[in-house]
């Protein structure tokens, strides 16, 4: 007797004639996962199997594969001969201690002498007589015991289902470029567009040398968390330094985000025009902070002509970006107490109602503007690949 780990999918089943194109890309992406463990992917209709694992490695290959978008769910099955006795022998141990149940016969070998029906019912009754605290119910139970006769002679009997992240598998819906901060938004922004196939690069502002080196190691240190969920990513960054010191010198000092956000939405959508990225993703809530009312997004909205700004977590509550963040393991990084760019030179009061003329012209005030502009695109450094 062995144990398998059967893989299914969720959203994929919606798509018709494209569905091809998104399994191969779940299979890829789950390979890779695989890739570190010795064992086996048997590619089935609608679901998959791990088979020939060490089973000491079950549960890191479990945790491996909960990092997959694509998957919906996962079991750990056993693997056994599927002669009848056999088969009882096993859905009673299998079968839950108490509640509700019901058999679910799925016979992948139609030869097989009992058909499915009749299969489920004599396993149910032989679970009954095991077990008197159990009781079948076929229309809403709270276990199901599947058992999966197989053409080979043996059966997969399973009943827990772990659940997989669900989404969309990653590399399905074209590359963003995410611009990480050190904070606990934006992390949460890029797994939500992951989630849903999208891959990314990632664009991070410093302000060496008000920020410091940990600053930078702290965003590094996310970006190697979010690879486990997003496939390749490359790592940039630009010093906003000298802008941030132009617009305090300059400008009218409750205008400062704004106009640093506009700044760094110009050269997001540069860098990204530069890198082949089809949209800018960042990590803004509605009205979480100044910066992110309706009419503060529009006045940086403004300045981004070619490609969409997904803002995944617009309509999200603080509360459940941090348990989404606790939950894919970032959390913990992103408190962590270092300085970010938009920390330093914090005005008091941040405008929170901007207007685009307005704001244009605090931002004339800086007659070097371009200038400092192209420089800092000219500084675009690929920090590493993560
Ligand atoms: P976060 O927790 O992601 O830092 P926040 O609530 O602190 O977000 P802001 O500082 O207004 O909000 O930033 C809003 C978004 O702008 C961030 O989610 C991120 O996408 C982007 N951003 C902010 N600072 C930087 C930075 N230094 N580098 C790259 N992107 C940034
Ligand atoms: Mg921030």
């Amino acid at each position: 007797m062995e144990n398998v780990i059967v893989i299914r999918y969720g959203e994929l089943y919606l798509k018709g004639k494209n569905r091809a194109f998104f399994e191969r890309l779940l299979i890829k992406n789950i390979k890779y996962k695989l890739k570190k463990f010795d064992c086996e992917l048997e590619v089935g209709r609608s679901r998959y199997l791990v088979k020939n694992y060490a089973p000491v490695q079950e549960n890191e290959i479990i945790a491996a594969l909960g990092t997959v978008f694509g998957i919906h769910s996962m079991s750990i099955a056993v693997c056994v001969p599927n002669d009848y006795e056999t088969l009882e022998k096993h859905v009673i141990s299998t079968a839950p201690a108490s509640g509700t149940f019901r058999v679910s016969v799925n016979r992948g070998d139609k030869r097989y002498p009992i058909n499915s029906i009749t299969l489920s019912a004599k396993l149910g009754e032989a679970i009954l007589r095991a077990n008197s605290n159990l009781s079948v119910d076929l229309h809403n139970p709270r276990n199901t015991v599947w058992v999966d006769v197989r053409e080979n002679g043996t059966a997969y009997i399973y009943c827990k289902i772990i659940d997989g992240l669900g989404g969309m598998p990653v590399g399905s819906a074209g590359r963003g470029l995410l611009l990480l901060s050190g904070g606990i938004d934006s992390p949460v922004a890029g797994y939500m567009m992951a989630k849903r196939g999208m891959s990314f690069d990632v664009l991070h502002f410093h302000s060496y040398p008000y920020t410091s080196e940990q600053a930078k190691n702290k965003v590094m240190k996310l970006a190697s968390i979010l690879k486990d969920y997003c496939g390749k990513i490359r790592m940039y960054s630009i010093s906003a330094t000298k802008i941030q010191e132009a617009i305090h010198k300059c400008c009218s000092d409750s205008y400062m985000i704004t106009i640093l956000r506009r700044f760094m939405m110009r050269l997001a959508e540069k860098t990204a025009q530069k890198l082949e990225c089809g949209c800018i993703i960042n990590g803004e809530s509605l009205g979480q902070v100044a910066s992110q009312t309706l009419e503060s997004i529009t006045v940086t909205n403004d300045t981004v002509k070619t490609m969409p700004v997904f803002r995944p977590l617009i309509g999200m509550d603080k509360q459940e970006i941090i348990n989404i963040s606790e939950k894919m393991g970032t959390y913990e990084t992103s408190i962590l107490p270092y300085e970010d760019c938009c920390t330093v030179f914090l005005p008091e009061s941040p405008v929170t109602r901007p207007t685009i003329a307005k704001t244009k012209e605090e931002e004339n005030k800086i007659l070097n503007y371009n200038e400092l502009l192209s420089e800092a695109f000219d500084n675009l450094e690929l920090v590493k690949i993560f």
